[in-house]
């Protein structure tokens, strides 16, 4: 028989379904109890501690409580630890061993998002957390001609970030995304799917990619077709609710899941398969809201249909039909692996792709950026983001590669932003559009 207090668990890892629909999800005691436990497990086993700064936040309140142990903490700063976490999954999926089935069934990152949930139920969200996790209406707003340019030029200006970070509280350093009026859709309005590809597959283009990086987007699409995949485009999908379930506004998430599920499921009825060039945006649909809608068939259905898109090529890489004919080497490359591509378990894909262009030296970065969605740029998170960033900045920095690319173009924003020269980060869609010479 099994000891289930033995140290790590030999069985794979498994998630259990949030239940977040049930009244004691959102009663306050009922949660005090669980984060009492559970950091109480995670006080007696701190590895954690350099992953993020939820768990030092946690560390430092038990170590200077007056029992030095979680019983001393005021439950009223048990919300400073979740305010923390950014849910990219890393001490779930990589550190702990006492993730279920193991007895103890500590799931930090959901306990976290519950804890958010029930402070949004309770305080709502600030001015400036309710504009950063709108990315659909901020997304259309700033991306009209005029607007855009006026965004992108005040983003730029000293004194007007100034003036954002006392007004609004977003940090007046951050790196800010870049907002395009060409937005993908528009650009792509009259693109038809040639038919002779000899597979389609759906492209779930994501806020950031359709208003923030359209050139990425076309640079995926162009790396498909060349190899004979036809790239689907969803029509009028709205955000995947990722920024929305970081703040803990869960009905929210609904409202978008209920939104997109629809028009992604005319995609898998006709047998497609879906990808985004947005790691969180594949996470929601493979991981979150399955867990979040455990009995919508609807939800397992489009969740099973998503797929990364290095892992679906690499995939017809082992079936010989990706073209591997590559015109132009790319050098030493280091490739950032964000947290949330990394915790889908699949494997370093896009370092396998990469590696397959001739004359091209990968060099794999697996460590937190400190982005995190809306994390980096609030003011009071900035300094703590810039800290969990450097690691990565220092090692691509001493690498001296000739590219840097992360799956996540906020990622690589990020660590273009502690590299502080004129480097820019570029994408492994872009470097392989290049390699192929199209
Ligand atoms: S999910 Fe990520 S941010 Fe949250 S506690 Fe775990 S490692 Fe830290
Ligand atoms: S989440 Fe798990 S591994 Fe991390 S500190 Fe807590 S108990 Fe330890």
């Amino acid at each position: 028989m099994a000891d289930d207090n033995r140290e790590g668990g030999l069985e794979a890892p498994t998630r259990h379904a949030i239940e977040w629909k049930t009244t004691s999800f959102y009663d306050q005691d009922d949660l005090n109890t669980e984060l009492e436990r559970v950091f109480d497990i995670c006080h007696g086993c701190r590895r954690c501690v350099s992953l993020c700064n939820a768990f030092p936040t946690l560390f430092d309140l038990v170590d200077e409580s007056s029992t030095m142990e979680v019983d001393g903490v005021d439950k009223a700063d048990f919300h400073k630890v979740v305010d923390q976490c950014y849910l990219c999954d890393l001490c779930y999926m990589t550190k702990c061993p006492y993730v279920p089935p193991h007895e103890w069934n500590v799931d930090f990152p959901h306990l976290m998002l519950r804890g958010k949930a029930v402070h949004y139920k309770k305080k709502g969200a600030s001015l400036r957390d309710s504009v950063l996790t709108s990315t659909d209406a901020v997304g259309k707003l700033a991306s009209i001609p005029v607007v855009a340019e006026v965004v992108n030029t005040t983003n730029k200006l000293r004194p007007a970030r100034k003036l954002m970070q006392s007004a609004i509280g977003v940090h007046a350093e951050a790196p800010l995304p870049k907002f395009h009026s060409a937005t993908l859709r528009k650009r792509n309005a009259k693109r038809t799917v040639v038919t002779t590809f000899d597979e389609r597959i759906g492209l779930f283009v994501t806020c950031y990619g359709n208003r923030n990086a359209p050139a990425m987007v076309e640079d995926l699409i162009a790396v498909f077709e060349h190899n004979g995949v036809g790239v689907e485009i969803v029509s009028n999908e709205q955000c995947c609710g990722m920024p929305k379930m970081e703040l803990g506004d869960l009905d929210a998430v609904e409202k978008l899941k209920e939104a997109n599920i629809p028009r992604l499921l005319d995609l898998t009825a006709q047998g497609l398969r879906i990808t985004a060039p947005i790691p969180s945006c594949v996470l929601m649909y493979r991981q979150e809201l399955p867990l979040l809608f455990p009995d919508d068939e609807q939800v397992g259905a489009v969740g099973r249909a998503f797929t990364d898109p290095f892992e679906f090529l690499m995939a017809r890489h082992r079936e010989g039909r990706l073209k591997t004919e590559f015109k132009t080497p790319l050098g030493k490359v280091a490739y950032h692996a964000p947290c949330h591509q990394r915790v889908q378990n699949i494997g370093l894909k896009t370092r396998d792709m990469l590696e397959l262009v001739p004359n091209t030296e990968v060099e794999v970065v697996e460590r937190c950026s400190g982005h995190d969605g809306t994390y980096a740029v609030k003011a009071e998170n900035y300094d703590f983001a810039q800290k969990i960033c450097r690691p990565v900045v220092k090692r691509i920095a001493d690498a001296k590669v000739d590219y840097y690319v992360s799956d996540c173009p906020m990622a690589g924003d990020m660590i273009e932003h502690g590299m502080g020269d004129a480097s820019v980060a570029s994408s492994a869609f872009t470097l392989l559009r290049q390699a192929y010479g199209i």
